[in-house]
């Protein structure tokens, strides 16, 4: 140990600004971190925080990227029981703080004082990165690092909102949206064994929402939703991935009584839903915050066991304007993943 790391890094230096390339000197790491030498991250939606300026308190420059997927170059004093050469990834959940209420309470992703890579530190638009050793997650020997990405973001949301929503293998669980989280919930929902409706505009996303597992394909363009769950016998739960709050609201009515509709898709819009639609089924909406890097890990084992795989498109690491941009414009299909040499 000990001694600098120069590495390439695709910063903001302005709210509002772009990801630019430019050289950073990274110190050995501190007591309970790691450096890791990052092979793959993984562009989201909410790569916006950091590269729009959206979220108030940021520090610029700032390099985004919360899906990180590498191996440990070094390991500072304290950590245990990660070692060099370990294949890791890093997502939304970057420590906790281990002394505020909800850590206490073993309530590791509600931390107060939590820290979310790419926006309270350097993230993984970088050939290098030092996070705290609390972040990392394991990743399985048969899961590539581009694969593995998205899975520490888009992938633990949707696999941890849907095991942790109450539903039961039979059940009819429906997924709002095919896009870049919901082509994951898709698959996750089948594999866990429930009967798995996919929602989405128009006819296009059908059949590969019918590859990737769904039952079932409504589209919320020609027909009512909400009516063709209830005519499918009514949701447990409804995953809902989009960012458009209109679509949430229109498909509440498809929950069976005592369902719940999960809300994943971030969106800073008002959703309207009259009260009178959740209370003759005591039906609900709840909301669902990713995960702890536990959470990611068995994320990870589920999909190498189940063979659940992100749809990715691939941009080089100085092309991260690039593909920030693609993720942008809502056309990947699905995650965008910048790759190191
Ligand atoms: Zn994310
Ligand atoms: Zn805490």
């Amino acid at each position: 140990m000990g001694g600098m790391t120069t590495t390439r890094v695709m910063q903001v230096t302005t709210p509002g600004g772009r990801p630019e390339l430019a050289e950073r000197e990274l110190g050995s790491p501190g007591r309970g971190e790691v450096l890791v030498r990052v092979e793959a991250c993984g562009v989201c939606h909410s790569d916006a925080f950091t590269v729009e300026g959206w979220m108030p308190g940021i520090e610029y420059p700032r390099v985004p990227g919360h899906e990180i997927a590498g191996r440990i170059e070094a390991v500072g004093d304290d950590v245990v029981p990660w070692t060099v050469g370990q294949r890791v990834g890093v997502g939304w959940f970057g420590g906790s703080c281990g002394h505020c209420e909800p850590c206490r309470r073993g309530d590791l992703i509600s931390c107060e004082n939590g820290q979310v890579p790419g926006i309270a530190f350097d993230g993984g638009y970088a050939d290098h990165v030092l996070v705290p050793a609390g972040a990392l997650a394991s990743i399985p020997d048969d899961l590539a690092a581009v694969d593995a990405a998205p899975l520490l973001c888009a992938g633990i949301t949707t696999f941890n909102a849907l095991r942790e929503s109450g539903a039961r293998p039979g059940d009819l669980v429906a997924v709002l949206g095919v896009g870049g989280l919901g082509h994951l919930g898709v698959q996750f929902a089948r594999r866990m064994g429930f009967e798995t409706v996919a929602i989405a505009r128009g006819t296009e996303k059908e059949d590969r929402a019918r590859e990737l597992g769904a039952h079932h394909y409504v589209d919320s363009t020609a027909t009512d939703p909400a009516e063709a769950l209830r005519s499918l016998g009514g949701a447990v739960t409804i995953l809902a991935t989009v960012t458009a709050p209109d679509a949430m609201s229109a498909v509440v009515g498809g929950l069976k009584p005592r369902g719940r509709m999960v809300v994943v898709g971030a969106s800073e819009d008002p959703m309207q839903i009259p009260p009178f639609a959740l209370i003759p089924g005591s039906t609900g909406v709840v909301g669902h915050a990713s995960g702890t890097s536990q959470d990611s890990e068995d994320t990870m084992r589920f999909s190498v066991l189940h063979d659940v795989r992100p749809m990715v498109e691939t941009f080089p690491l100085e092309q991260a304007a690039a593909g920030y941009d693609r993720m942008m414009s809502g056309d990947a299909r699905f995650r965008v993943v910048l790759t190191m040499e």
